[in-house]
């Protein structure tokens, strides 16, 4: 990187010489240093240096991975199902939330397991009270869409305190379909991808 920042555009050919490495030696090196965004190459003119720091092309991919790229399948339940059966739902499907559609499964509420816990400690009947009287309920319902940059969302989870957004796809009518899910979980996994691009 020091050569081609003092000399560049320089040829693969001419670093070679410099390190006394033949061409094909540092072939892979160059071609890391390239992916990573660091160098540059054009045919004919040779590498130069980007100038780019290791914390401008970290942002640079983050800026680059969206919503669809990580979603995962979401776990609904109809508005009149009872909060007995929600908990049953959440346990039975491993989920921290459960999306609330009516009956042409539009988006109506959203279900955590506070919310759940909440109706639990009072002295309801959990059998026969339906979640659309506990659920959280549109409009106050923080969405994203598939083409969406997952730092958004992830800057939503944290300024809105909830664990997961429900990925909408909008009808012509302004209606949400629920069409996936993200959580706190596939943050994480973006995270940890990001760090072994590295
Ligand atoms: P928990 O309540 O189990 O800690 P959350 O932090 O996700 O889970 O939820 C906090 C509150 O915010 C709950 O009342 C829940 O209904 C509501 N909530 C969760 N997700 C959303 C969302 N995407 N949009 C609006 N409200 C939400």
């Amino acid at each position: 990187m020091q050569i081609v920042k003092d000399n560049g555009p320089i040829t693969g050919e001419q670093i070679a010489d410099r390190l006394n490495l033949t061409r094909a030696t540092l072939r892979p090196d160059l071609a890391i240093l390239t992916m990573a965004g660091y160098l540059d190459a054009r045919p004919r003119v040779g590498y130069f240096y980007t100038g780019k720091t290791g914390t401008q092309l970290l942002t640079e991919n983050l800026n680059k991975i969206f919503v669809k790229d990580y979603q995962s399948i979401p776990v609904v339940v109809n508005e009149n199902v009872s909060v007995y059966d929600a908990i049953v739902t959440m346990f039975l499907e491993d989920v921290g939330t459960l999306f609330v559609v009516d009956a042409n499964t539009y988006l109506v509420g959203v279900l955590s397991r506070k919310d759940l816990l909440r109706a639990s400690i009072g002295k309801q009947e959990l059998s026969t009270l339906p979640v659309n009287i506990i659920m959280t309920r549109m409009p106050n319902i923080t969405v994203c869409e598939k083409d969406d940059q997952l730092i958004g969302v992830a800057k939503d989870l944290i300024h809105k305190q909830i664990d997961s957004v429900p990925v909408i796809k909008k009808t012509e009518n302004g209606d949400l379909e629920v069409i996936g899910r993200i959580t706190k979980t596939n943050i994480t996994k973006a995270f940890v991808a990001l760090a072994d691009e590295y």
